[in-house]
């Protein structure tokens, strides 16, 4: 196993529902330790920077739009393993198809407003985390 880090988001609709304080009590119980965090209110222009593999799709406008359209809390975590466990929590991207007792499960409202977001691989952290933390260690 090893240490790794990845970049999660909880997201405007997670943070306005007032969820950010049960999600971050999932990232402790599964011993995902946050090194650093910035509450942010994303431009349109940074959510399309942010999500600029999706440009082009069908929901590449209103997912940009929703990501700008309040705070949203981001941090890197830190554990072992931690970009496919924190996955693993988070569940499926359509809360509908999430497994019970994850994060989507438990507290997203549709496929695009699902709470939360974490890096898929180690290149896509890598690039996640250089995105809101210019100059960190990736581990
Ligand atoms: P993730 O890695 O599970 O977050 O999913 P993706 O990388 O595929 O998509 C990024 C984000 O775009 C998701 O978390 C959703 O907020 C949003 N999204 C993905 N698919 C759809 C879709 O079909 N419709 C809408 N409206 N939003 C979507």
């Amino acid at each position: 196993m090893r240490i790794e880090r990845t970049l999660t988001i909880i997201k405007p609709d997670a943070m306005a529902a007032g969820h950010a304080g049960d999600i971050i009590k999932v990232f402790e119980a599964n011993q995902f330790k946050i090194v650093f965090a910035r509450l942010v209110n994303l431009s349109k222009k940074e959510a399309e920077g942010f999500y600029a593999v999706h440009r082009g799709k069908g929901f590449f406008e209103s997912l940009t739009s929703f990501m700008s359209s309040g705070s949203a809390l981001v941090m890197v975590l830190e554990g072992e393993n931690v970009i496919a466990r924190l996955r693993e929590v988070m569940g499926a991207t359509n809360p509908a198809n999430a497994a019970p007792g994850t994060i989507r499960k438990l507290y997203a409202a549709s496929i695009e407003r699902n709470a939360v977001h974490g890096s898929d691989a180690p290149e896509t952290a890598a690039f996640e985390i250089g995105y809101f933390f210019p100059g960190i260690a990736l581990v």
